[in-house]
């Protein structure tokens, strides 16, 4: 992968997302002059530090995977991961809970899960080697032709290797069926299912390739950040600064200069003008470039934008030692759910996701997630918010939960549409639920405008933490004409 900008000198990154301080800091740790503009006064985007009273939440993203990817970010720069940031790796992560109150957990120790499931699904309990076999298999995939690269235009998607690996990642398979294929207990399906959320989908409509999520997750293991996950963005932020970047919090771009279809710079809010030869866009592609760029190109609008969430971010008294550190309350019918979802509708027995990391010492910090529909195409959110509320609080006291509020805030898909700039408040950008989607998301230069490139979960490769931080590499290490080699 050689750049073709390999002499950029000055860039302006709109967005202090993970995408972005992903870029700025290998950018600028190379010797190029960065600066980011972010609109916020935190950096990080979506991975939101919130302190209510004595309790400290993590707003965006519970679940961290592949550590390495963050990790090598920080390691470029010659500091330890170890002086800045712990990963602790959860053994068993996840507890599922089903109306009939059956609880079904998920961990990466691989005998755990065949013990588990020889008392409840025993065709799974025999296949569960095969399953692991073929996760890794279509994960390699990924890793191999699809995480590394950057995508360019219509034409990087048509190399030969490319087009081979697509085929043998099951892109014609729904994630259910793949699935219903080695478990048998509706229960286990449902649990492995949910992965279609993690991109912001539907398992009845997502590809298998996103199987590839219980290798992460099976194998690989989940983790979280010792003392909160917005630690990365803060070190992310750090090395930054300390490689010679400059950064803003509280200053929003206005528009990009583009002067005979190249980029010039950017305008800010306040009318200064900044002027580059790259712009790296990290706000959500889907709004901002519609916004900021005066758009000829208005094929971004027709994209499909991802599942929103309903969050609510409790802080109670009590300390909740039943719950492990993420908690799935499933719904009697989950193919119901999304199909109201996908019609623009909030289910009335919602799957309630409960994070209950161990960041409290007295009480605890709750973080409660109810999949949503992104908003309607006039920016209206289809429910009212104080009624839902009650309603997630009565679901959870069905589960056994009286969850009894110390303190509590919302965060509903308006919130997100507005404070993050996400297009109809929307997790991921664009949904994975059409094979286009998955495989042609947004590539990572413009097409119309010389000198800006889009990095974050809109484009390529996706959404997920891990997923825009490499989409930051891969366009920094374009522009600096070096092939990128993540640590795998
Ligand atoms: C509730 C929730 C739960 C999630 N759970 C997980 C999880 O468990 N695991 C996981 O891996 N991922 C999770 N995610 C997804 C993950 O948070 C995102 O994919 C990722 O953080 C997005 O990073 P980004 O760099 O693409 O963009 P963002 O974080 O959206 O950053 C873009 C930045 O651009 C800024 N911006 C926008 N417009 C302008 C402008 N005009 N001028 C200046 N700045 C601007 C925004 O303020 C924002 O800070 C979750 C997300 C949410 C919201």
């Amino acid at each position: 992968m050689e750049g073709e900008d390999v002499h950029v000198k000055k860039v302006v990154i709109i967005g202090g997302g993970l995408g972005g301080l992903s870029a700025a800091v290998t950018l600028a740790q190379r010797g190029v002059d960065v600066q980011l503009f972010e609109k916020n006064s935190h950096f990080g985007g979506k991975l939101m530090p919130v302190q209510l009273g004595d309790y400290y939440f993590d707003f965006g993203p519970n679940t961290i995977t592949m550590p390495f990817v963050f990790r090598h970010v920080i390691e470029q720069t010659g500091a330890r991961t170890e002086d800045y940031i712990t990963f602790r790796k959860l053994s068993v992560h996840t507890k599922n809970v089903y109306e009939d109150k059956t609880t079904f957990f998920l961990s990466s120790d691989r005998d755990y899960m065949k013990e588990q499931l020889a008392a409840i699904d025993r065709v799974g309990a025999l296949r569960y080697d095969d399953f692991l076999r073929e996760v890794e298999r279509l994960y390699r995939l990924a890793k191999t032709y699809f995480f590394p690269r950057m995508f360019r235009s219509f034409v990087d998607y048509m190399s030969p290797s490319l087009a081979f690996a697509l085929l043998n990642a099951r892109p014609f398979e729904t994630l259910h069926h793949f699935f219903q294929r080695y478990f048998t207990n509706e229960h286990v399906i449902q649990a492995y299912d949910r992965y279609a959320t993690y991109i912001g989908s539907s398992p009845y409509m997502a590809p298998a390739t996103f199987a590839m999520i219980a290798y992460l997750e099976m194998v690989d293991g989940v983790y979280y950040v010792e003392g909160g996950n917005a630690r990365i963005a803060d070190t992310f932020a750090m090395l930054a600064k300390r490689a010679g970047a400059t950064l803003h919090t509280n200053r929003a771009v206005k528009r990009v200069i583009v002067h005979n279809g190249a980029v010039k710079g950017v305008e800010l809010e306040d009318g200064e003008k900044v002027e580059a030869d790259v712009v790296i866009m990290n706000a959500d592609l889907l709004q901002a470039y519609r916004e900021l760029v005066d758009p000829h190109d208005r094929s971004y609008e027709r994209a499909e934008p991802s599942i929103s969430a309903f969050v609510m971010l409790v802080g109670t008294k009590e300390k909740w030692d039943d719950l492990a550190h993420h908690n799935v309350f499933f719904s009697p019918n989950y193919k119901q759910e999304f199909e109201h979802i996908l019609a623009g509708r909030y289910s009335e027995h919602p799957t309630i996701y409960v994070c209950a990391p161990p960041f409290t010492k007295e009480g605890s910090s709750l973080f409660v997630l109810v999949n949503a529909p992104p908003l309607t195409k006039d920016g209206r959110m289809q429910v009212d918010e104080q009624a839902y509320k009650q309603l997630v609080y009565e679901r959870l006291r069905s589960y056994g939960l009286n969850v009894v509020p110390d303190v509590e805030r919302v965060i509903t898909p308006l919130h997100i549409a507005e404070q993050f700039g996400a297009y109809r408040g929307a997790l991921y950008g664009v949904a994975s639920n059409r094979r286009r989607d998955t495989f042609l998301r947004p590539s990572n230069a413009c097409k119309e405008v010389k000198g800006l490139y889009f990095v974050g979960g809109t484009t390529h490769p996706g959404g997920g933490s891990p997923m825009v931080v490499i989409s930051g590499q891969n366009v920094a290490y374009y522009l600096l004409g070096v092939k990128l080699s993540l640590p795998f």
